[in-house]
């Protein structure tokens, strides 16, 4: 840089520009604030071999959903476990513990960095890596093509956790989730009492058979666990709408929490907060003690984290289903059938946490298969090979727009495939390709699988009946109404007629 250009960079009566006060600034805070150790020694043994297992062969760069919206090679697995590698050897391998040596004086240090090419770990690295280890949905996809067979969504998420022990996750946006799920049990920063708002409004707006039987009155066999997308998010509302309808129609012995149901912890355990232990061991001491023999959930979610990561804190003294496999197994045994068609063509978004996480891909299309006159027409990526739509891994949270162009990715592919609607098994998919749709302006329908399933069993779509009902309830009051007016300044005619006009007389 020559001498006028550092002039013009500095501002040209020689003060520091914004730029280079602020990057002194952070220099300054660099200075202070070493970059923090990062507990490697909390990483169990298997993660550890898999971290060394890595052949880098680049097969999860093909198949990441979001590098597809975000090509920067530092955030795909294969970078991602190269670079933990190398944070933890700069602060736990043989050189480091050297390096932090009170013992040995700095000018051997020096040697020792340059001869055997020991390199400190910068803050700028650390927040990289940060940033790309949250910038991932946690979907598992790279997982089903990695030949190496890494448990990447666990190693993900043990290494989350290692990152929030250290102070430097979750990322900002994701904290008011962090935030409110600690002060209301919820993410949604909902009061705890509007967790049952909507099956009032539901019974009142005729929505609803009846409102869900308290588990603690009926001392129910199956537990009906909503999850906080269904119970809060009015644009979802007809996955738990459903779910009543049919579990009503059935005749099944079941029962909800209610206002006693909190959050599953699915998010703070994704995100890598300690907090979700807290939360798996309150709820499954409120599980046990009700003497259910199965818990259902209409939310993968909420499904798989109760189902696969809570016997990881306490054993389950029940059964734990997605309402779907549920529903499959009454289908197999007779106990469900469908007395009404459904003329539509679908086609069917896996949810990651029900298939690729469980293994959940069969009961889903068993059922719309034995749906009458229900067309299933399937994406190219679908089963273990289903794109995911962003919503999870607190992706949404943390980078709204990679995930508003995933879920268009998804929105895409379904509407190559002709149908009519996009049919999935989980809120938070709900709500996140919903977002696709709004983007794209897609003229695609979003429907939750419930909905299908309650329309062959009563015979019609409660909630566009319900709707129909109240605008033709609306037109039939607006004529009332015109009507009552019109009689009445009829009336007033009468009493008052206007004074007819008199011809003009001549004076
Ligand atoms: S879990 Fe999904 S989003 Fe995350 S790195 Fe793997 S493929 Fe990419
Ligand atoms: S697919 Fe597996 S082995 Fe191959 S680079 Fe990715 S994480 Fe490593």
């Amino acid at each position: 840089m020559t001498e006028e250009e550092k002039k013009s960079d500095s501002g040209t009566d020689g003060t520091k520009t914004e730029n280079e006060t602020s990057e002194a600034v952070d220099s300054q805070i660099e200075e202070k604030e070493p970059v923090r150790q990062i507990p490697v020694h909390k990483l169990d043994m298997k993660r550890l071999i898999e971290l060394d297992a890595c052949t880098r062969c680049g097969e999860c760069l093909t198949w990441c959903p979001v590098h597809d919206q975000d090509a920067r090679e530092s955030l795909i697995p294969r970078r991602k476990i190269m670079d933990f590698l190398r944070i933890a050897r700069s602060q736990n391998g043989f050189l480091a513990g050297i390096m932090k040596s009170e013992k040995i004086g700095e000018s051997l240090k020096t040697v020792i960095k340059k001869i055997c090419g020991y390199q400190e770990i910068t803050r700028e690295q650390m927040d990289d890596f940060v940033t790309n280890l949250y910038e991932c949905s946690t979907c598992g996809q790279c997982e089903v093509v990695c030949p190496a067979h890494i448990d990447t969504v666990n190693l993900w998420e043990e290494l989350r956790r290692l990152i929030v022990r250290a102070d430097y996750g979750p990322l900002e946006p994701q904290k008011a989730l962090r935030k409110s799920i600690k002060t209301f049990d919820n993410p949604w920063q909902q009061p705890r009492a509007g967790r049952t708002k909507w099956s009032r409004r539901a019974k009142k707006d005729g929505l609803i058979i009846q409102e869900p039987r308290q588990i603690k009155k009926t001392n129910g066999k199956v537990l009906l666990f909503f999850g906080c997308t269904a119970s809060y998010d009015a644009n979802v509302k007809q996955v738990a709408i459903n779910t009543i309808n049919i579990l009503e129609t059935l005749n099944i012995d079941y029962g909800v929490l209610g206002k006693d149901e909190k959050c599953c912890g699915s998010v703070l355990l994704r995100m890598g907060d300690p907090e979700y232990k807290r939360l798996f061991s309150e709820n499954i001491d409120q599980f046990n003690s009700l003497g259910i023999d199965t818990l259902i959930s209409s939310c993968s979610g909420c499904f798989k984290t109760i189902m696969q990561d809570y016997p990881k804190i306490k054993p389950l003294n029940f059964e734990v289903l997605h309402t779907v496999e549920y529903l499959a197994r009454l289908l197999k045994t007779g106990e469900l059938t469908f007395p009404y068609p459904v003329r539509q063509t679908v086609t069917y978004h896996d949810p990651c946490h029900l298939g690729r996480a469980t293994g959940g891909f069969d009961a889903p299309r068993m059922i719309m298969e034995a749906i009458p006159e229900l067309t299933l027409v399937e994406m190219p990526r679908n089963r273990e090979y289903s794109r995911c739509c962003g919503a999870g891994g607190g992706l949404k949270a943390g980078f709204p727009d990679i995930q508003g162009r995933m879920s268009q990715e998804r929105i895409k592919e379904a509407e190559k495939t002709g149908a009519q609607a996009l049919v999935s098994c989980c809120p938070f998919c709900y709500q996140g390709l919903q977002l696709g749709i709004a983007g794209l302006g897609s003229d695609i329908v979003m429907k939750d699988l419930s909905a299908y399933v309650a329309q062959a069993l009563l015979g019609y779509d409660v909630i566009e009946k319900a709707a129909k009902e109240a605008e033709e309830k609306k037109r039939e009051k607006e004529k009332a109404n015109a009507l009552k007016k019109q009689e009445k300044e009829t009336e007033k005619e009468k009493e008052h007629p206007p004074a007819s006009k008199e011809p003009a007389t001549k004076g």
